[in-house]
């Protein structure tokens, strides 16, 4: 019996444990898969919980109705992997010898990494990027009448890079909504050198933001947080004063990563971007968020990846080479605020470009731009989610990135 053992119950291992139970001889193959957590979230929906438009409750579902029978599903902290030794030493003392091991434990905020940070954590200073701060960020902002918000990147890489731009637009729209925009100056503080990574969507993002009146701060590197007296300070001496503060903390991999000489930089796990196969480890794979490879961190980008990964997987358990390459395909939704949105469609190679999506000319998606039919698509996403892509179902999407309906601007 062939041991397959994947670490993370989350978006990308919960379709690979789906996916992968299928494909996989069950007289063959054991799989196991093991998270701290029973409880998985629709993280998409944090973006909502803060403006009241989302009862938190539905963002989380018991983690153990996800995952298929003929999977071992372990709860536990995971401490170490011993690569030499091919076994995960769990916090509680657990041992789980493996032949093949997938990480897919994602990244997660690092407040205390940013000194001053927590200092007020749920007073001026919040966020929305894990279950709870999206629901303490939702009675802030009910209570918030007027003032300086500040939406803050600490660092990249983040998750969903381009959430903290969403809840920028939305909160703008929340405030026109409540009759009190004009009492609340709204800035968006990021490393970068301008809204987004790359050039064609940073302008097109930049220019909504100039639109709304909403102020950039770039390349701000932020050195610390004077939680007295409510200011952002970066390396370079720039201070940004706020009245309440909604930051992106450092978004880091998981530890045990690092600890057992997996990890790159920040603690994620550097792999073949196109095969998401370790270097020096050639039984270890890194899929979704927890990968260091050059795409966005995202749920569509673990989609993608696993849509190509297990056939590679297959042929590798049975001695042959992987044929199919993952290009780095990310596709996303935009919320900007008064029920339209914008969409995103990329690769390692191309950067989002403006057209249509998915059919030439026809859409009936716009990509770059505005419109409501993006937005009935991100709200379609979450039934979507949960029915199809979790228990790895096919979807009409194609993994790889296509030119087709797509506009070079000169
Ligand atoms: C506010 C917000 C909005 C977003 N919006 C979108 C969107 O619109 N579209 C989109 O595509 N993506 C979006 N995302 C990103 C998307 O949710 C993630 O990219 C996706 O969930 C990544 O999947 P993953 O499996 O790599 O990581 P996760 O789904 O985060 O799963 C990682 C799992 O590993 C477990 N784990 C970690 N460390 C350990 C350990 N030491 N021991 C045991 N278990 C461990 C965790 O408990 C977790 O269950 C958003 C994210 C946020 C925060």
């Amino acid at each position: 019996m062939r041991r397959l053992l994947i670490l993370g119950a989350g978006t990308a291992g919960t379709i690979a444990a789906n996916k992968l139970r299928r494909m996989l001889d069950a007289d063959d193959w054991q799989i196991t898969i093991v998270d701290q957590r029973g409880t998985h979230f629709y993280q998409p929906a944090f973006l909502f919980i803060p403006f009241g438009r989302y009862r938190p409750d539905k963002a989380r579902r018991k983690a153990s109705r996800l995952i298929p029978s003929g999977v071992t599903r372990v709860e536990g902290e995971i401490d170490r992997v011993d690569p030499d030794a091919r076994r995960v030493a769990l916090a509680d003392g657990t041992v789980l010898p493996y032949d093949y091991l997938i990480i897919a434990t994602g990244t997660s905020p690092h407040p205390e990494e940013t000194p001053g940070m927590e200092d007020d954590w749920h007073g001026a200073v919040h966020s929305f990027y894990t279950f709870d701060d999206a629901v303490a960020l939702r009675g802030a902002l009910a209570d918030f009448t007027g003032g300086r918000l500040v939406v803050h990147i600490s660092e990249m890489p983040i998750k969903c890079p381009v959430a903290p731009l969403e809840f920028t637009l939305l909160a703008d729209a929340h405030f026109r909504e409540r009759g009190i925009r004009d009492q609340v100056d709204i800035t968006f503080v990021t490393p970068l050198s301008g809204a987004f990574t790359k050039p064609v969507a940073s302008e097109a993002f930049g220019g909504m933001l100039d639109d709304r009146g909403i102020a950039v701060e770039p390349d701000f590197m932020v050195e610390s947080i004077d939680a007295q007296a409510h200011r952002l300070v970066s390396y370079d001496e720039r201070e940004v004063p706020y009245d309440l503060l909604v930051t992106v903390p450092v978004n880091k991999g998981a530890a045990f990563v690092g600890r057992s000489g997996l990890g790159g930089e920040l603690d994620f796990v550097p792999v073949d971007p196109h095969t998401l196969r370790h270097g020096a480890h050639p039984e270890i794979f890194a899929v979704g968020d927890a990968a260091a490879v050059p795409t966005s961190k995202a749920g569509a980008v673990a989609h993608f990846e696993l849509d190509v990964f297990p056939e590679n997987f297959v042929r590798i358990v049975a001695g042959e080479e992987p044929v199919e390459s993952f290009d780095g395909h990310a596709t996303c939704f935009i919320e900007s605020g008064a029920g339209k949105a914008m969409l995103i469609d990329f690769n390692y190679d191309t950067e989002p470009l403006p057209g249509m999506f998915p059919v030439p000319a026809l859409g009936p998606l716009p990509l770059l731009k505005e419109s409501r039919f993006n937005h009935w698509g991100k709200l379609a996403f979450e039934p979507i989610y949960w029915s199809m892509l979790l228990p790895g179902r096919p979807l009409p999407l194609p993994a790889h990135m296509s030119m087709r309906g797509k506009r070079v601007p000169s």
